[in-house]
């Protein structure tokens, strides 16, 4: 380490702020005494971000989460923590003290977390701010699955679509997940079991996705999977991998030998491309793996098939 770096983290142990340096699984892997101390973590613990949230929301300690059930808030919060470069967030403590978050985030999907106490600025607004972040929340969460919306997915493409990975030269790919034959399993088993199997899939598949990545519920049985600066090649790995971890899924304990599947299509982004042009090719694919037989996925117009029918 350089005498530079010596010296910063020096002062991070010493300083009143909170720091914080995740990696793109969102395990802990640096965090300064305050951090530490806020958080309850011992001086070597590295958790994953979620089992950090998860022991402190059960014992009353560190965030306020104002939801009774923590692992629909995990899946909401999940499905947007990290997406865009830089955001800040306001956040109270069970302490009392209120935050000031911010979060950067790496093309490599680190993410460095700085907090600051706000707990005396500007307190008599607080509650006006606090309005306003739960509503853009709810304008971008959909509600049955919890997971981001199709308003949050499509700006999503849109910004992979701004300039392609200066390294790479991809914008990125997009992957239409679509379930198969769901009319005919809401008539067979009932609509409500159809919901629960739409949150299964999201469920399984919001815990699986890379923090570059973008996951949401599109509309009806529709999902789109948002992944910048992917090859096709890469992307067909990721949705492959998904489509099996949904094809074990029981998720009806009426009918524990019931399971489901998708079809999906994956498209690349192009020098020009509207959003609207990417997802109509990545939806062209998906018509073709609909065709081919579902319980696949295709790439946009080379139609590969990627994964063998079971
Ligand atoms: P395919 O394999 O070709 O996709 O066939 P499909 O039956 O899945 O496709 P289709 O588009 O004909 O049917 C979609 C069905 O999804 C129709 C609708 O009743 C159901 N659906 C849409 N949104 C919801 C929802 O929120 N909950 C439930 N339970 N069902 C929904
Ligand atoms: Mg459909
Ligand atoms: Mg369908």
């Amino acid at each position: 380490m350089t005498d530079t770096a010596a010296k910063l983290f020096e002062l991070y142990e010493a300083a009143p702020v909170l720091v914080a340096l995740y990696d793109e699984f969102d395990r802990l892997r640096y965090a300064n005494r305050s951090f530490r101390d806020t958080f309850f973590l011992d001086p070597d613990e590295m958790p994953l971000w979620s089992e950090l949230m998860r022991r402190n929301f059960h014992l009353r300690r560190g965030t306020v989460i104002r939801q009774d059930d923590f692992e629909a808030w995990l899946i909401s919060t999940q499905s947007r923590r990290g997406k865009i470069g830089f955001r800040a967030l306001e956040t109270d403590l069970w302490d009392g003290r209120w935050l000031w978050m911010t979060e950067t985030v790496q093309g490599d999907g680190w993410m460095l977390c700085i907090a600051s106490d706000i707990t005396n600025l500007r307190a008599e607004e607080r509650l006006v701010r606090q309005d306003r972040d739960t509503a853009l929340k709810a304008a971008y969460t959909d509600d049955l699955t919890g997971i981001a919306n199709r308003r949050y997915v499509t700006a999503r493409i849109e910004d992979i679509l701004r300039q392609p990975d200066p390294e790479t030269g991809l914008y990125g790919c997009v992957a239409v997940l679509d379930l198969d034959n769901f009319k005919y399993i809401n008539d067979r088993y009932g609509h409500q079991a159809g919901d629960i199997i739409l949150r299964d899939l999201a469920t399984r598949i919001i815990g699986r996705v890379r923090r570059s990545d973008c996951f949401g519920r599109f509309g009806g049985e529709e999902f789109v999977l948002v992944m910048p600066s992917t090859s096709v090649e890469e992307a067909a790995l990721i949705v492959e991998r998904m489509l099996a971890i949904v094809r074990l899924s029981r998720p009806l304990q009426a009918w524990n030998d019931f399971s489901y599947s998708f079809s999906a299509g994956i498209a690349a982004g192009r020098p020009g491309d509207t959003p609207t042009d990417l997802f109509g090719r990545a939806d062209k694919a998906l018509y073709a793996a609909k065709m081919a037989g579902r319980n696949r996925i295709h790439i946009e117009s080379e139609l590969q098939d990627h994964a063998a029918a079971s």
